[in-house]
């Protein structure tokens, strides 16, 4: 009797010791949660203080209802998709067809929109007020499709590469360095990156493994902000069909061994890059329920909308009213993106799950409200820089530039810690319009308040020629000055016309830098504890302008500057239709049919362009000064 008993323990002992082997080896898909504990074990205080911020200001948000007040702005994500290819040709994994990765383009706006193939789903239908686009231009201002296909033979790393792809832990290239070679500014873009292997395996051999991976905001990314995608799992190829299998298909989340129209890998890796978490998160590897919870930031997903589950219940398909295993209700959970579950069961998301996305593109994404890297190049953009710029202190920080103001626009961005050490913006950002001869104001916060105290300099390349002379540092701020995290007031006189180059994009660096009490910052080149941003600035831009029949000379405003009331003179023989003032960063803030004067007293003091239409479609654009 006693030796069935210890045969039968034997017995359900190996059967569940199977059952976690099999678990493990099928559940573990996405790295995201496994590289962001290796991030904190560099440096648990900065990440825990980093998150924590993070989920208080999202905890506020929700309280404030933020959500519903911005809810009627669509914010676009310019997206650049890097493929990371050994010299295959284009179509041939891992170098995917752009029919499939833009196919999960349009698969990701209908998830995050509750549009197409997911509208009107029962159990998660919330739409997000975000607009995935691919970008189009680059950061240095070159043309791009938003598919940059790298081909990394030549390099160290080519062989490790083709071997064991890219590491997430395990074996391949570590994505520091292979990102380091294929990553754009990550406050105006979304990095993606197609690569052949995650920790060796290709799942289209039948192996499973790891699908993908993102970097949560506030979680150390640097270089590595954005999102990892198998090849095999990014997109679709919608002419795959078993006439022609030979077209690549979707791989499943579920499941890699089994082709798939879905998307499900990137639209969940897309929303841990959005700040959510698992469903399931704090369940500690499938073992214990996570806590129920009421508020956003508890040590859960942050949603109250989605029961307590653990990752073991994620079977697709397979709900049921009892399904779920903490709650004994239903595990609607399989349904939702952020489970471990698969693509034919995935629906959508819910709407703490919407509050988090929103007080994420308010926050630390905020950059993408002003980003302009998915409008198309135009004009010239400023000279390269010869001198690349490097950090010479290891380790990352939470000093840097965090906002730049000028003329009343306002740019934002993270600490070093966040966004590396040099964000190439002069493409990305809309360009400022300086007016020679005028003193103007430029407001700088650096530093994190209760951290390092950062100096602030600030160069204009006026001549354009690549380099910062002496003479071009329009700010430079003195040892000891500094306060972490204070508005930093800079006043300066910009030249006189013949000092800088005309109607062409130049280059203006904000360089923030660890203050050490002795010295000020070395050089334009290089920061220590800080970071490099690049903007462009112009003076005198000419606008498109039709005028071939208004003959030159015709149209004259006056006074100007205007304190009041600006006046338009019309000596053409033809009829003004539409009059709009545009701001510097050509934002339309005023419009009219058309008069022969405009009040411009609600608009605050700057530079403008009033806009004329005329019949027959001409048009006149003629600069102004409010006052
Ligand atoms: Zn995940």
């Amino acid at each position: 009797m006693k030796k069935t008993t210890l045969q039968l323990k034997s017995l359900t002992l190996l059967f569940f010791l199977t059952t976690i082997f099999s678990f493990a080896q099928q559940i573990e898909k996405c790295a995201t949660d496994k590289l962001m504990e290796i991030e904190r074990q560099k440096n648990p205080a900065m990440f825990d203080h980093n998150r924590a911020e993070l989920e208080a200001f999202t905890r506020n948000y929700k309280l404030n209802n933020v959500s519903s007040k911005s809810s009627m702005m669509v914010t676009e994500i310019p997206t650049v998709i890097h493929v990371i290819h050994n010299g295959e040709a284009e179509g041939t994994y891992p170098n995917m067809s752009t029919v499939q990765l833009t196919s999960a383009i349009a698969n990701l706006n209908a998830a995050f929109q509750n549009t197409g193939v997911y509208a009107g789903s029962t159990f998660y239908n919330s739409p997000m007020n975000v607009e995935f686009v691919l970008a189009k231009v680059k950061e240095d201002g070159t043309v791009t499709t938003g598919i940059e296909r790298h081909n990394v033979a030549g390099k160290s790393y080519a062989s490790e590469y083709d071997n064991n792809g890219i590491s997430a832990g395990g074996v391949g290239v570590d994505s520091v360095v292979l990102f380091n070679d294929y990553f754009w500014n990550p406050q105006d873009y979304m990095n993606v990156w197609i690569v052949k292997k995650i920790d060796g395996v290709d799942i289209g051999t039948g192996n499973s493994g790891i699908l993908g991976y993102a970097t949560l905001p506030g979680t150390n990314p640097g270089v590595r902000d954005g999102l990892v995608c198998q090849a095999r799992a990014f997109g679709y190829n919608p002419t795959y069909s078993s006439s022609n299998p030979g077209a690549t298909p979707g791989y499943d989340f579920g499941s890699s061994l089994f082709p798939s129209s879905g998307n499900g890998t990137a639209d969940h890796e897309v929303g841990h890059y959005l700040n959510l978490q698992h469903t399931f998160n704090g369940d500690n590897n499938g073992t214990v329920c996570p806590p129920v919870s009421g508020t956003v930031g508890a040590d859960d997903d942050g949603c109250a909308d989605i029961a307590p589950h653990k990752r073991t219940n994620s079977i697709c398909p397979g709900d049921s009213a009892t399904g779920n295993d903490c709650t004994g209700g239903s595990n609607e959970n399989i349904h939702n993106f952020m489970d471990y579950s698969s693509d034919p069961c995935f629906t959508g998301f819910s709407n703490d799950q919407r509050t988090r996305v929103h007080a994420a593109v308010d926050g630390p994404r905020v950059a993408f409200k002003t980003s302009i890297a998915a409008n198309a190049p135009s004009g010239n953009y400023p000279a390269a820089v010869a001198n690349t710029p490097v950090k010479t202190v290891a380790g990352s920080f939470l000093g840097g530039v965090f906002e730049v103001s000028i003329n009343g626009n306002t740019f934002k961005s993270l600490s070093e810690y966040n966004d590396g050490f040099y964000l190439n913006r002069v493409a990305s950002q809309p360009t400022i319009t300086l007016v020679e001869n005028t003193v103007t104001n430029i407001t700088v916060i650096a530093g994190l308040a209760g951290t390092n105290d950062e100096l602030v300099d600030v160069y204009i390349d006026y001549n354009n020629d690549g380099a910062f002379a002496t003479s071009e540092r329009v700010h430079q701020s003195q040892p000891a000055s500094a306060i972490a995290g204070a508005a930093v007031a800079i006043s300066f006189t910009t030249p006189m016309v013949g000092g800088f180059v005309n109607n062409q994009k130049l280059r203006m660096r904000v360089i923030s830098d660890f203050d050490n009490h002795g010295s000020t910052i070395a050089n334009a080149y290089s920061t220590q504890i800080g970071n490099i941003e690049d903007y462009s600035v112009i003076f005198n831009p000419t606008l498109s302008v039709t005028d071939n029949e208004i003959e030159v000379g015709a149209i004259s405003i006056y006074p100007n500057p205007a304190n009041s009331v600006l006046n338009i003179k019309n000596a053409s023989n033809k009829e003004i239709t539409t009059l709009t003032i545009f701001d510097a960063l050509g934002r339309s803030v005023y419009t009219n049919s058309g008069t022969n004067k405009v009040s411009v007293e609600n608009l605050g003091d700057g530079v403008y362009f009033l806009k004329l239409d005329f019949e027959n479609n001409n048009s006149v654009t003629k600069r102004f000064i409010k006052k």
